[in-house]
C-alpha cells in the first residue's frame, strides 16, 4: 500500500533567501544571560565589547557574471521567478554556517555570492537544470538547508566563468510510504521537521536529530553521511538509506532494490556522503521505525573523563547504549552547569563533593520506547552495566534539561558571535584505544594556537556517537575574538587541530578528520592522509565518469 502526500510548503513566495546566522534578529533564545556573560568574562578574558551583524547593504557582493544564454536557459526549466540573480537573494545563499562563514555575513572576510540560485521544482526540473549547466559550462552546488560548517556549500567557481546554486527547497514532498516495508520516499529538498511531521501521519519516526535538524535536509543528510543525537538508537544516517535517485551529468541514477545485496560494492553508499560531487540527490528512500510513545532522559555525573569514557565503553561493548548516550568531559560539564542558568549549580556541586566527585564529567542517557515495558527494559539494563562504575545520579531534571536545550547551541552562537566570542566547534573520532591520546592532542593544540596574554581559550569535548570499537569526539572552543585578524585566528586553530588529528608524521592518523560534518573545502587537504593518495584517485575516476566536465560543486570533497 503505497500513498502519496504533499507537503504545501511557502517556497512559492521565495522569500526565506536572507538567511544569516540561526536566529531572525532579536529573537528571544539568541540572548545570553548576564550571568553566562560575566561567567565568560572572568574565564576567559573576555570584555564586554559589542559586535553584531554588519547589514546587508554594507556588504560587498560581486555582479553577477552568470551569461545571458545560461540565464535564459535555466528560466526555460525553471521559469523566470526561479532563477534568482538579485544582490538579497545572493546573499541569503552565501556559504554555509562555520564560524568563518558567519563572520563574512558580519562584514569581516570576503564574501563569495553565487552568480545565480535557481530553485527548480522537482527531480525532472533538477536534472535538466544539470543538463543546462554541463551545456553552459557553469559550476553548480546542491544547496539543502545550508548548514555546512565545513564549505560544502562556498559558491566555489572552479575553472568555470559562473556558478549556480541549486536550492532544493521546491523539493519538499513526501513521495510514498510503504508501511509493509517500513520504507518511506522523501524528496530531498524536505527538512528534517517536516519529515517527522508527515511521518507521524503514518505512525512513523526517522529518529535523526542532529543538532541542525531544525534547517537540514534530507538530501543533505544523505550527502554528508550525518549522525543524529540519537544515532545509538537510530543508527547514522547512511544506516538509514535504502535507495537514492540522483540526477547526474550521465542522467537519472537510481539505486536501491532490496534491503541486502551480494551484487557487487553497495554503490548506494558511493552516492552516501557525495557531497554533491557526484549528482544532485533528488529523492531518497528511508527505514522508518514506529514512532516513540514514551521517553526518558536522565542524568548521572562520572568522576572524570577516563571514568565517563570507560562508562560508554562498556555499555556500547555490552550492547545496552540508550538511544541518546552523550558525554560531556569536565569542561564540558561546567560549560553546561554554568549556562544553564546556574541550574542548582551549587546544589549540584556540593553534592557530587559530597560524593567524592572531584572532576564531574556528566553523562545523559535517554530511552525512547513505544511502551512503559519497553523501555523499563532497556533503562534496566543500560542502569545495570553503568552500575559497577558508581555514577552519582542527577535524575530527570538533568536529562530534561538537556532535551529541552538539545537545539539552543546554534542560537547561542549567534548570540556568543555578537559579544565579540570567537565560538566554534569540530568533530572526530576513533577507537577506544586511542580516544584519551586523540583528545589529549586536539585538546592541547586549541588551546596552545589561540592563547594569548588576556585571551584563555575554553575547550569543550563530548562523545555524542558510541560503538563498540570506538567513539566519536565533538569539540567546542570559546575565546574572545582576536581584535586584528579574526578569520585567523580561528583558521590557524583548525590547522593545528587538523595536524594533531592526522598524529605524528608515520605514525598515521590518530583519528579520522570528520565523523559526521563532512569533507567539503575545510577537509579537503587531510583526506589523502586518511584514504591514500591511491583513494583519491578512485574518487576522482568517480567524479569524472559521472561528471565529466566538473561542473558539479567544484572544490569540494576531492583535494
Ligand atoms: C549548528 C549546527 C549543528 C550541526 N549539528 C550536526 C549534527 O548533530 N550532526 C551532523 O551530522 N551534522 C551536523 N551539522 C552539520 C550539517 O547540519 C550537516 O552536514 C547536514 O547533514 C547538512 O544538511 P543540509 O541540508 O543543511 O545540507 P547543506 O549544508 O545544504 O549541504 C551540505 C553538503 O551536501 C551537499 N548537498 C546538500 N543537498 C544535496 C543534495 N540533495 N544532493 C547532493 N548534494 C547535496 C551540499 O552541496 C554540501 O556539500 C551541524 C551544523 C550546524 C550549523
Amino acid at each position: 500500500m503505497c500513498h502519496t502526500i504533499h507537503v504545501t510548503h511557502s517556497s512559492d513566495h521565495l522569500d526565506h533567501l536572507v538567511r544569516r546566522g540561526w536566529t531572525p534578529a532579536g529573537g528571544q533564545d539568541a540572548i545570553l544571560p548576564p550571568h553566562a556573560t560575566r561567567w565568560l568574562a572572568s574565564r576567559t578574558g573576555l570584555d564586554t565589547v559589542s559586535t553584531p551583524a554588519a547589514p546587508d547593504s554594507a556588504l560587498t557582493v560581486q555582479d553577477s557574471a552568470l551569461p545571458d544564454d545560461a540565464r535564459a536557459a535555466l528560466a526555460a526549466v525553471v521559469g523566470e521567478r526561479h532563477v534568482l540573480t538579485g544582490r538579497e537573494d545572493r546573499i541569503g545563499r552565501t556559504g554555509g554556517l562555520s564560524y568563518v562563514d558567519l563572520l563574512r555575513h558580519r562584514g569581516i572576510g570576503e564574501l563569495t555570492a553565487p552568480d545565480a540560485v535557481v530553485v527548480p521544482a522537482d527531480p525532472d526540473e533538477v536534472q535538466r537544470v544539470v543538463d543546462v549547466c554541463v551545456e553552459h559550462g557553469v559550476g553548480l552546488v546542491p544547496f539543502g538547508g545550508g548548514t555546512s560548517v565545513v564549505g560544502g556549500v562556498a559558491a566555489l567557481r572552479g575553472d568555470k566563468a559562473a556558478v549556480v546554486v541549486l536550492d532544493l527547497m521546491r523539493l519538499d514532498k513526501l513521495v510514498s510510504v510503504d508501511p509493509v516495508s517500513r520504507l518511506a520516499v522523501f524528496q530531498a529538498g524536505v527538512v528534517a521537521p517536516d519529515a517527522e511531521r508527515l511521518l507521524a501521519e503514518h505512525g512513523f519516526t526517522l529518529g535523526h536529530v542532529p543538532q541542525s535538524f531544525e534547517r537540514a535536509t534530507i538530501g543533505g543528510f544523505a550527502a554528508t553521511r550525518s549522525s543524529g543525537q540519537q544515532s545509538a538508537g537510530y543508527g547514522r544516517f547512511e544506516d538509514m538509506v535504502e535507495g537514492v535517485r540522483v540526477a547526474t551529468p550521465r542522467g537519472d541514477w537510481r539505486l536501491g532494490v532490496a534491503p541486502a545485496s551480494a551484487a557487487g560494492p553497495d554503490l548506494r553508499q558511493l552516492v552516501v556522503g557525495s557531497e554533491g560531487a557526484f549528482g544532485v540527490i533528488t529523492e531518497v528512500t528511508v527505514r522508518v521505525r514506529a514512532r516513540p510513545t514514551v521517553r526518558r532522559y536522565e542524568g548521572f555525573v562520572l568522576d572524570g573523563w577516563e571514568a565517563g569514557a570507560a562508562a560508554v565503553r562498556a555499555l556500547a561493548q555490552g550492547g545496552v547504549l540508550a538511544d541518546v548516550t552523550r558525554l560531556s568531559d569536565p569542561q564540558e560539564t561546567e560549560v553546561a552547569f554554568t549556562m544553564s542558568g546556574g541550574w542548582k549549580t551549587s546544589v549540584v556541586r556540593k553534592y557530587l563533593r559530597a560524593r567524592g566527585i572531584l572532576e564531574p564529567a556528566l553523562l545523559i542517557l535517554g530511552w525512547e520506547a513505544t511502551s512503559d515495558d519497553e523501555l523499563a527494559l532497556r533503562r534496566r539494563a543500560t542502569l545495570r552495566a553503568l552500575k559497577p562504575l558508581k555514577p552519582a545520579r542527577l535524575g530527570k531534571p538533568a536529562g530534561d534539561s538537556w532535551l529541552h536545550g538539545r537545539f539552543a547551541g546554534p542560537r547561542q552562537r549567534d548570540a556568543l558571535m555578537d559579544r565579540g566570542v570567537c565560538v566554534e566547534t569540530l568533530e572526530t573520532a576513533t577507537y577506544w584505544s586511542k580516544l584519551g591520546a586523540l583528545r589529549t592532542a586536539v585538546r592541547a593544540a586549541l588551546i596552545e594556537s589561540l592563547s594569548e596574554p588576556g585571551r584563555t581559550p575554553i575547550v569543550a569535548c563530548h562523545i555524542s556517537h558510541a560503538y563498540e570499537t570506538g567513539a566519536s569526539l565533538y569539540f567546542t572552543t570559546i575565546v574572545p575574538r582576536a581584535p586584528d585578524d579574526q578569520e585567523a585566528q580561528w583558521q590557524q586553530a583548525k590547522v593545528a587541530a587538523c595536524l594533531a588529528i592526522g598524529g605524528r608524521p608515520g605514525d598515521g592518523p590518530l583519528g579520522t578528520i570528520s565523523h559526521h560534518h563532512a569533507v567539503g573545502v575545510d577537509h579537503a587537504p587531510y583526506l589523502p592522509a586518511e584514504i591514500g593518495d591511491l583513494g583519491v584517485e578512485v574518487l576522482a575516476s568517480v567524479k569524472r565518469t559521472l561528471d565529466p566536465e566538473g561542473v558539479l560543486n567544484p572544490g569540494k570533497l576531492i583535494p
